[in-house]
């Protein structure tokens, strides 16, 4: 069993072309090896090829931040998990909190977007996480318990496929990721959900956290166990600060070895 780290960086939507090569500058060379570290930028549609092509000799690969849940048809301004993966996409993200809330996506959305995602030979990077009110309603578990299950229920056996990222809503974007505690209380309530009740696929299923992480708190959220890696977004966008987060990705995997999310 391999102790790799995957960091996923989601530019949202603020990538540029100058960003792209900024990283085959200053971060693709310098990426540590993929036997500890799995690094993956998901960019803006438009960017997907000229990534694609600019990261293609190193080992930084390229994701999307959405894909349809159609798979073609009448849906202006959608785009088919097909077409993202001609583009070079290996991961999409679905059901980020940022969509779930503006675009109204509901749980069946997301799954029948992971589902697309999965049909057209990629890797969906599943998020699910509660906001502030439902964590002070005590309602963490309830609603984190639906949004996996709902998932499994779809995809049934695929979902040993699927990455879930833990996203606490109220710790994206505010500098204040959730603590240490918190992460590890949460990764261990979604490892019982999916073998609790059976979920195919249960063992394969890896989790990582996203919600304000940076340089300074990445090394002790991955030395967390059960947590696979981490979702990053200000931070991604920062050649330095990615890279830091990859360094720290493959010190804590090397450093170890029997402990936190492996996969
Ligand atoms: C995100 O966009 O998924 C995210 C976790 O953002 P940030 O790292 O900026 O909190």
């Amino acid at each position: 069993m391999s102790t790799r780290k995957l960091v996923v960086g989601n530019w949202k939507m603020t990538g540029t072309r100058a960003r792209v090569h900024a990283f085959v500058e200053s971060v693709c060379p310098a990426l540590p090896a993929t036997d500890v570290c799995e690094a993956l930028v998901c960019v803006p549609f438009p960017l997907l090829p000229i990534a694609q092509a600019a990261w293609s000799g190193s080992v930084l690969r390229v994701g999307a931040q959405d894909a349809s849940s159609a798979t073609e048809g009448p849906s202006t301004g959608d785009v088919s998990a097909t077409l993202i993966a001609e583009c070079g996409a290996n991961h999409v993200i679905v059901g980020h909190s940022e969509r779930r809330g503006s675009h109204r996506e509901s749980d069946s959305d997301v799954a029948a977007k992971a589902r697309r995602v999965l049909d057209a030979g990629m890797t969906p990077i599943a998020c699910i996480g509660e906001t502030a009110h439902q964590r002070d309603d005590n309602r963490t578990e309830p609603v984190l318990r639906q949004q996996v299950l709902h998932l499994a229920r779809v995809l049934q056996r695929d979902m040993g496929s699927v990455i879930l990222a833990y996203e606490p809503l109220w710790a994206i974007g505010s500098g204040d990721s959730a603590t240490v505690g918190m992460i590890e209380e949460v990764h261990a309530f979604i490892e019982h959900v999916i073998t609790f009740h059976g979920v195919q696929g249960a063992g394969a299923v890896r989790t990582i956290y996203g919600g304000s992480v940076h340089p300074r708190n990445a090394a002790s959220i991955m030395a967390t166990p059960r947590v696979a890696g981490v979702l990053v977004g200000g931070a991604s966008q920062r050649p330095d600060d990615f890279l830091e987060i990859c360094r720290a990705a493959s010190r804590c995997a090397a450093e170890a070895p029997l402990y936190g999310g492996a996969f």
